[in-house]
């Protein structure tokens, strides 16, 4: 009953009167393989510097109205020593793709933090496999790269001078390496199908994700795709469900995209399959040039109280905050 065929992951998607159904299982399965647990990691964007040009980033290298910036390794260090101290068990740094972060600095960066007693999340794009190999020993954690979609030609549109096999192949390498691997996919790309979005959720499985991460698409006004209609926040919530049905015991977080669409949006995501919030610790003058996409709400959440005013929210729905690493715990 649990593993649905790719037709009947088609037929829910687009069916629209099965998803209290949907979202209601999703959740009876979080709290069946994951718990009552949710799992904060603290984020912290280091560099909006990056040499892509994705269509619907708004970070993307051809956008000239960005005010760029790079945190100092010093200050990546010291962000993440005081996110630990306010109780972060997991760091996140994530960045565009910025060359000036060359593979010692970035060991040096990890061997810091890896002394504040935290897992360490990478999630700074496309390496070579020596370099994710140098990151591993050097004490990361897990690594986040979102397939972003399986449809190849998509895949090209969306991403000029990049390779969907490249893509894969950093997926692949860093899940051998011993990685917890998270990756994911946007929701309500132009030209992206239903179907497509059923592979997406099917490659997920086939890939042994650990983490998946899911977001509605966010048009940005410096991007090509500025006039593209917005993804939908019911379909991104319905692949995010049908996640965490499929893959059972990993962990989902409820997206800040999705907090963009809907002012509710985490919360309703932690109640269809979510377990992971990742909040934002960079400081704000910097958080608000991290604009990946418009009216990011996270831009004040960097203090101690959004923290507590959190936590509050989630214990308002009958979670509680998870006080441990929160690796996935494979239940198979
Ligand atoms: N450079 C890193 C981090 C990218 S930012 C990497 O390549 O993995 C993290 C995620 O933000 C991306 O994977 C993408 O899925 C998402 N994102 C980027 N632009 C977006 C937009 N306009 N709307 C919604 N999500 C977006």
């Amino acid at each position: 009953m649990n593993d649905f065929s790719r037709k009947e992951i088609i037929d829910i998607l687009r069916d629209d009167t099965l998803n209290s159904w949907l979202f209601n299982y999703a959740d009876e399965i979080r709290q069946k393989y994951v718990g009552n647990e949710v799992h904060l990691r603290g984020l912290i964007e280091f560099s909006n510097i990056c040499k892509n040009a994705c269509k619907y980033c708004g970070l993307r290298c051809e956008n000239k109205n960005v005010e760029r910036y790079r945190l100092t390794p010093d200050d990546i260090v010291k962000t993440a020593f005081e996110a630990s101290k306010i109780g972060y068990k997991t760091i996140v740094l994530q960045s565009g793709e910025d060359a000036f972060f060359s593979r010692k600095i970035l060991c040096n960066i990890i061997e810091n933090i890896k002394n504040f007693d935290v897992a360490l999340t990478l999630s700074i794009g496309e390496r070579s496999f020596d370099d994710y190999k140098a990151f591993k020993e050097s004490g990361a954690d897990r690594y986040l790269i979102r397939i972003e979609t399986t449809d190849k030609n998509l895949y090209s549109f969306m991403h000029p001078n990049m390779e969907f096999e490249n893509r894969l192949n950093c997926v692949k390498s860093l899940k051998d390496l011993g990685y917890e691997l998270g990756t994911g996919c946007l929701v309500g790309l132009p030209e992206q199908t239903i179907e497509s979005l059923a592979d997406d959720i099917l490659f997920f499985k086939e890939s042994d994700a650990d983490m998946i991460g899911i977001g509605p698409f966010i048009p940005h006004p410096q991007t090509p795709l500025k006039d593209a209609k917005q993804g939908n926040f019911i379909l991104a919530l319905k692949v995010m469900a049908l996640t965490r049905i499929l893959l059972k015991d990993i962990n989902i977080p409820a997206t800040t995209a999705m907090e963009t669409l809907n002012p509710n949006g985490r919360i309703i995501a932690l109640q269809s399959g979510a377990n992971v919030i990742m909040p934002n610790v960079t400081v704000s003058k910097y958080s608000s040039k991290y604009e990946i996409y418009p009216n990011k709400p996270c831009v004040e959440d960097n203090s101690v109280n959004f923290k507590k005013n959190l936590e509050e929210r989630i214990l308002s729905i009958g979670r509680v905050i998870s006080k441990d690493y929160g690796f996935r715990k494979k239940t198979k």
